[in-house]
């Protein structure tokens, strides 16, 4: 029975070439961007053929770029939801005084409102950075939901990920708090004194899918270092639970195999074997879901 089946809904995190360029310590405009002019067409191509609405989160800047302007209004203009994913980018969004934090977000606001005409309805940190402080801003500017929360423990593997295969150092780390452990693992209304407790705030959190009980994240970058066999057995606890999903990517997922020794994450497997892991990942979810938007599954867990 197809209404029967349980919301999930689709989210491409749009890191840009220089934000990931930002993150390894170099810095440059880039054009062409290699994820943008390759990295979304196969996305736009994979979700229309499995008729699939998906949630597209923009970095403001992006929007303000005239190369790209065109690519985001197709993401519109095939029925897709644009989200906001701050306006620079900028990691350890959450530590930054409350003012900037607000620029971000209304920056970014305003560039995608020029390119799709609407306000966005929701936001991911960069890096899985929530805080109280973002979801009140996010509340003051009449946000439906946010989508920064990654309900994980397992902070050391996502940690020695990032030093072994990001030659990351522990100061340039940003990630999710520890506490996001104990955070609901289905959409919720945070509390206002503690956002992972369900409480009487009106933004809807909407976490990022992890396995139930082990709590370790297996959105596209662990399951092409892992397999499919690991998300086979992710997948299959979060369908046991009758959980709702949020199921992540990025752009970089689909985007060509480029060889910059600048970017130590472009050790990414082929790009065929990729692709072919994407397609079964968006194929389940579409076998087993129901597959909205990301504004549509946080209007149905508001409170009414
Ligand atoms: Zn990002």
């Amino acid at each position: 029975m197809k209404d029967n089946k349980i919301a999930a809904t689709i989210q491409v995190d749009m890191d840009p070439l220089w934000s990931q360029l930002e993150y390894y310590g170099h810095s440059g405009e880039i054009h062409p961007d290699v994820f943008y002019e390759t990295g979304l067409p196969r996305f736009l191509d994979l979700f229309r053929k499995n008729n699939v609405k998906a949630t597209f989160f923009v970095v403001g800047k992006d929007a303000e770029n005239k190369h790209k302007k065109e690519l985001l209004k197709q993401i519109r203009e095939e029925g897709h939801e644009i989200a906001n994913h701050s306006f620079s980018h900028p990691l350890g969004l959450s530590s930054l005084p409350k003012k900037e934090i607000e620029t971000e977000v209304r920056k970014a606001e305003n560039a995608i409102k020029k390119i799709t005409g609407m306000k966005p309805a929701g936001f991911k940190a960069p890096g899985w950075d929530l805080s109280s402080k973002l979801l009140d801003i996010l509340e003051e500017n009449n946000y439906v939901y946010d989508a920064s929360l990654l309900p994980t423990f397992t902070i050391l593997p996502i940690y020695l990920f990032e030093r072994i295969f990001g030659r990351k150092k522990l100061n340039q780390f940003h990630g999710p708090n520890l506490s996001s452990g104990f955070a609901p693992l289905h959409p919720y209304t945070p509390s206002i004194d503690s956002i992972e407790k369900i409480g009487e705030r009106e933004i809807v959190e909407i976490p990022n899918t992890v396995v139930p009980i082990f709590r370790f994240p297996y959105h596209s970058s662990p399951v092409f270092l892992f397999g499919l066999n690991f998300f086979r057995v992710s997948y299959f606890l979060t369908r046991k639970r009758h959980l709702p999903l949020n199921y992540e990517f990025h752009l970089i997922d689909l985007a060509d195999n480029i060889a910059d020794r600048r970017i130590p994450s472009y050790r990414l497997p082929p790009l065929e074997k990729r692709m072919r892991i994407c397609r079964f990942i968006v194929k389940a979810l579409v076998n087993d879901y129901r597959i909205v938007t990301s504004r549509d599954l946080a209007e149905e867990f508001k409170p009414r």
